[in-house]
């Protein structure tokens, strides 16, 4: 049997056992997908231990996917974002997934991904995402309540400039993609972007997806943008990260089920 695991701390609410385990069984795989809680200090005796009792695969969450980098080999891409949140453990190389799920959930929803995106955070997401649709050929603009932290990541994103979030409805005018990055609106009714800033021209993706409906997304839809919810980024990201383990085409419309399921 092949097992793969979640690395962070909390994990006990995490939605990824379902999904992964839906697609093995799906594939007609003989593989678990098990939640670890590693305490802080632990994480490199818990990739050493995770390596020696051959564990297949890890994803990785909060607050790891920084520290994780120094413990296995780092694809291109994941040592630009400098963050992991999938590892192959047989091939020891470690891989950030977040930046195609944004790319993978934008795109199956009909999104033309070659004008401008406004991405609101600086944090592991907002740089993942950053780094996802410049690579598209997208330009970046980046908005953040630090500011330092904006204009610090635009300098590592090719074509990218960073912002206060008081530049949003300046930024907005000209773009075709918008995409909350920051952790505002999650477990709150709460949104980081002024409504009247929003236009029927932009489509609107959240990355937080607890709530799934989150006040941007409903102040969005309300002036008549198009929304794509977090939960799609989760998906794709999950479906990235079981195609890199198991090389199978990712069963997407059942893994989206048992997401779906759990919301
Ligand atoms: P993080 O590294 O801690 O970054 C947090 C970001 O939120 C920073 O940009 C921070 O700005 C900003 N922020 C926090 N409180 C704020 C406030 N009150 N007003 C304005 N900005 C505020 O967290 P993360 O890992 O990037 O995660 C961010 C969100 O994305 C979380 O809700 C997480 O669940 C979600 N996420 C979703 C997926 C998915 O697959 N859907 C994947 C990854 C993350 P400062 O720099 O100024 O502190």
């Amino acid at each position: 049997m092949d097992v793969y695991g979640l690395l962070g701390n909390p994990v006990e609410h995490s939605l990824s056992p379902p999904l992964h385990e839906r697609a093995y069984e799906l594939c007609g795989l003989d593989a678990r997908y098990v939640t670890f809680e590693v305490a802080h200090g632990q994480l490199e005796a818990a990739v050493e231990g995770a390596r020696a009792l051959g564990i297949n695969g890890l994803n990785v969450t909060i607050p790891f996917k920084r520290d994780v980098c120094a413990f296995v080999d780092l694809d291109p891409l994941a040592e630009r974002i400098g963050s992991v949140n999938t590892i192959d453990l047989n091939a020891n190389v470690g891989y950030n997934t977040d930046a195609i799920g944004a790319v993978r959930a934008l795109s199956a929803h009909g999104v033309d991904l070659d004008g401008t995106a406004v991405v609101v955070g600086a944090g592991g997401a907002g740089r993942a995402i950053a780094f996802g649709l410049a690579d598209e050929g997208m330009r970046v603009r980046i908005a953040n309540r630090t500011t330092e932290r904006a204009t610090n990541l635009a300098g590592a994103v090719p074509g990218a400039d960073g912002h206060g979030l008081d530049a949003l409805p300046e930024l907005l005018e000209d773009a075709s993609v918008l995409v909350n990055a920051t952790s505002v609106g999650m477990d709150e009714d709460a949104t980081p972007v002024p409504q009247g800033a929003l236009t029927s021209d932009l489509a609107v993706l959240d990355a937080v997806y607890s709530p799934i409906q989150t006040r941007l997304l409903t102040e969005a839809a309300a002036v008549g943008a198009q929304t794509v919810d977090g939960a799609w980024m989760l998906l794709y990201q999950g479906c990235a990260a079981f195609e890199q383990w198991t090389g199978n085409d990712a069963p997407v419309d059942a893994m989206n089920e048992a997401l779906r399921e759990q919301l």
